[in-house]
């Protein structure tokens, strides 16, 4: 057993949980959630919310505000992933726009594949993600394997009732009895008599029957044409030790049994999942109105409780899919234990974990959830709508800065030899609060090799013999000559500065005008002032657009040229940011310092590049 719950319990409040449901733990929350602010129509879900708080159909929270309690239920066997963001902005997007509460609870239902190590790691996402101050108020964060008492003494009353019943059927012969389209499954043990599917329930409890022996099921309708309705099993014997409960139990719920029941216990209103759960709403119902049958005024159906418990409403909504993505945790367990990428951090891996090193920020990841919306309809997002939500958001923030990937080095020939010229270099253009700051400019200067061409076609409008250029935030240049090796190589590239230039932008002439234009700008670094480095350059992760659609296995559309990790001469205020630290590189992209980086050798992650309008202008011809 890992020792879970003191680790828990150092940072996350006490588990009584419906003690905790009524204090709001992080800040107050936005309790206007008046229409004013809203930029879009309403999507399928908040129509539903606000019809629910028109009629006041959940009551009204202390404040008078008609309740809205969201959450996000994941089950702890793996790593959080782009689909997940999608849930969690939902849930907690619409507790923000209604003033209402979101939890995070674990689905923590089945001991042999959950891990701390998980379970620590998606409370942090879900911190990173929402940001905890983002307006919503965090209901905080629960444990379906705190309800297993209850949810023990519900089944029990469930037996009562006549609703449940032990099966002595294996899981095979369960499934081999399932029937098919017109024909009923079968079960010997579905008319055992009440008494004794309560005493065999108990002795399951205690641990008297092997694994797989026995099992509880709901008593439905074995001819259902739903299937899932057909005498679903509600608890299974399993002689293992839980990450929270130990040795506690062997016999656990199952995900369909649990699920509506942890909704209820705390007070969610709003159930949200995706479509494939729509087969199980009847179910979900089903048990929620068992527990309730013969409860309430004049009840009392013999249970150790005569009130109705609280009955969620479930809807559903389409799974987030994109393009030359697999969200599968499984899958990407699978690429993680096979070597294939670094870990589930890897920058190409969906996951949070990936998307966070790579340097994608939160508001990027809550913009594009916002602007993709909800449907109920199934439909492929192409990833490029994602790219571009990262590239508006670091557009609005992310420091400029100099790096050159493949250095071809240029002498000034008219520099005075010795001078060092202290140029400002625009932080960031769209956020002029950021200010200036000093970069060096010599004699001695590195571009970009692909930026010069000894023979260039016409529509080059970058360095060429004879062609002026500007260097960003510095001078105008004019290539005067090449310097070659033996082979014929240009090593060097000789060109002369024109002083009038200073700051990159062309003399004025007596009207005001500009006196000389250029059509290309390049970015530079000194010879004298950089620091050696690395940077990565990804492309997707696969290189086709619906991996494992032409095999039908995901992994033969891996993409053997995801990572390319190249040096780089980098501007040195890049190497005295620590990890966590973006920027934008002119014309290269938005770069991201990794934690495997050090002052002497940084190393970067490009989150993503920016539009490439050489790419355009040669498309264009
Ligand atoms: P996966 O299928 O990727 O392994 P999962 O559904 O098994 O994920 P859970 O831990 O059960 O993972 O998911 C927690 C919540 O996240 C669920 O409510 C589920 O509906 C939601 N979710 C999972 N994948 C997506 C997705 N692609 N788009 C939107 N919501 C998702
Ligand atoms: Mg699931």
């Amino acid at each position: 057993m890992k020792a879970g719950r003191e680790a828990r319990a150092t940072f996350l409040p006490p588990l009584d949980t419906m003690a905790r449901m009524s204090e709001p733990t992080i800040p107050p929350h936005n309790s206007d959630p008046s229409p004013a602010g809203r930029v879009r129509a309403l999507n399928f879900i908040e129509h539903i919310i606000e019809d629910d708080n028109a009629a006041r159909k959940w009551g009204v929270d202390d404040q008078g505000n008609p309740k809205v309690h969201t959450r996000f239920p994941p089950e702890p066997n793996g790593y959080l992933h782009i689909g997940h963001a999608k849930s969690i902005c939902l849930n907690s997007g619409l507790a923000k726009r209604f003033g209402g509460a979101f939890n995070l609870r674990f689905d923590d239902t089945n001991p042999a594949k959950e891990e701390q190590e998980y379970v620590d790691a998606i409370i942090d996402d879900v911190r990173w993600l929402t940001n905890d101050h983002q307006g919503y108020r965090f209901g905080g964060v629960f444990w379906a394997s705190d309800y297993f008492e209850q949810m023990y003494a519900w089944a029990v009353e469930l037996i009562r009732k006549g609703r449940a019943y032990v099966c002595d059927l294996s899981a095979d012969e369960v499934s081999k009895r399932r029937g098919s389209v017109g024909v009923p499954a079968t079960s010997p043990f579905r008319d055992r008599a009440t008494e004794e599917s309560l005493r065999l329930f108990a002795e399951m409890r205690e641990g008297k029957h092997p694994n797989g022996s026995k099992s509880l099921r709901a008593k439905i309708d074995l001819a259902s044409p739903n299937f899932v309705l057909r005498d679903p099993v509600m608890y299974r014997i399993l002689h293992e030790a839980h990450h929270n409960t130990g040795n506690k139990w062997c016999i656990y719920p199952m995900y369909d049994w649990a699920h509506g029941g942890e909704d209820s216990l705390e007070g969610i209103t709003h159930s949200i999942c995706t479509l494939e759960f729509r087969n199980n709403r009847p179910l979900y119902d089903w048990f929620i109105d068992s527990i309730n049958l013969g409860r309430g005024p004049g009840g009392g159906a013999g249970s150790e409780s005569s009130t109705p418990i609280h009955h969620p409403q479930q809807i559903e909504f389409a799974r987030l899919n994109l393009t030359y993505t697999v969200m599968s945790k499984r899958f990407l367990l699978a690429l993680v234990k096979e070597g294939r990428v670094s870990g589930w951090d890897d920058p190409r891996m969906p996951t949070i974990r990936g998307l966070r090193r790579r340097g994608v920020p939160a508001a990027a990841l809550r913009s594009f959830c916002e602007e993709i919306g909800v449907t109920t309809q199934e439909s492929m997002i192409d990833v490029g709508r994602f790219e571009n939500a990262v590239r508006d958001t670091l557009n609005k923030t992310a420091p400029r800065a100099m790096c050159v990937i493949d250095p071809l080095p240029v002498t000034i020939t008219n520099w005075p030899e010795g001078t060092v010229d202290e140029l400002d270099f625009v932080i960031n253009p769209e956020d002029a609060s950021a200010g200036v700051r000093k970069v060096p400019f010599s004699k001695e200067i590195f571009i970009e090799r692909e930026d010069f061409m000894e023979v260039a076609p016409k529509k080059f409008f970058r360095l060429a013999p004879g062609q002026e250029v500007r260097l960003r935030w510095a001078y105008f240049i004019t290539c005067t000559g090449v310097e070659k090796d033996a082979a014929g190589n240009i090593i060097r590239v000789l060109a002369t500065y024109d002083p009038a230039t200073r700051g990159g932008d062309s003399p004025k002439g007596p009207d005001g005008l500009p006196t000389k234009k250029v059509k290309g700008t390049l970015h530079w670094i000194s010879a004298a002032a950089h620091t050696k480095g690395r940077v990565r350059l990804f492309d997707r992760l696969f290189s086709a657009s619906e991996p494992g659609s032409r095999t039908g296995n995901q992994l033969d559309d891996l993409n053997p040229n995801s990572l390319n990790e190249v040096d780089a001469l980098l501007d040195s205020v890049v190497a005295a940011a620590p990890a966590g630290t973006g920027f934008q590189f002119e014309r290269l992209g938005y770069f991201y310092v990794d934690t495997d980086s050090t002052s002497e050798r940084p190393v970067l992650n490009r989150t993503v590049t920016l539009k490439d309008t050489w790419a355009k202008v040669s498309a264009a011809g």
